[in-house]
């Protein structure tokens, strides 16, 4: 899986990381990140969860 945050659009909401915490993470300025290592979503089954918390669609998700 590739997952995808739209920095531009991400308003800081924080509902990926409080929804998938082994995958997302928010920075200094409250924007999200993915962790290290994450960045294929780890085999979580939050990711897409966590897209669809999303508010402003800012999280995209791809099958590789
Ligand atoms: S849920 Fe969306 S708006 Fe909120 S921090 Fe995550 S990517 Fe940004």
């Amino acid at each position: 899986m590739r997952i995808g945050i739209d920095r531009d659009r991400c308003i800081g909401a924080g509902q990926c990381a409080l929804t998938a915490p082994e995958v997302f993470t928010q920075d200094d300025d409250g924007f999200s990140s993915l962790l290290p290592g994450r960045e294929d979503g780890g085999g979580s089954a939050l990711v897409r969860e966590a897209a669809r918390a999303c508010p402003v669609a800012a999280i995209t998700v791809r099958a590789r």
